[in-house]
């Protein structure tokens, strides 16, 4: 239930509907993350527990909204 705390953090995802949930492999540590498709402003969240890996992209666009992995940090807005 991490992933309800994270929500509240990003303001830049409120309000936002959950439509589908999806098991992947991170990009970034290779463990198990999942990836959201909110649909509300078309964006696609990956999120892996394990190394705190955040990816944000738009589904439409594939841009970039917001990303965080350890060792790196990226906010174009
Ligand atoms: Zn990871």
């Amino acid at each position: 239930m991490n992933f309800l705390i994270d929500f509240k953090k990003s303001p830049t995802l409120e309000p936002f509907t959950l439509q589908a949930a999806q098991s992947i492999h991170c990009p970034n540590c290779g463990s198990h993350a999942e990836r959201f498709y909110l649909s509300d402003r078309q964006i696609v969240r990956t999120q892996c527990p394990k190394c705190d890996y955040l990816m944000i992209t738009c589904a439409t666009s594939g841009k970039v909204i917001e990303a965080y992995a350890p060792g790196i940090y990226a906010q174009p807005f």
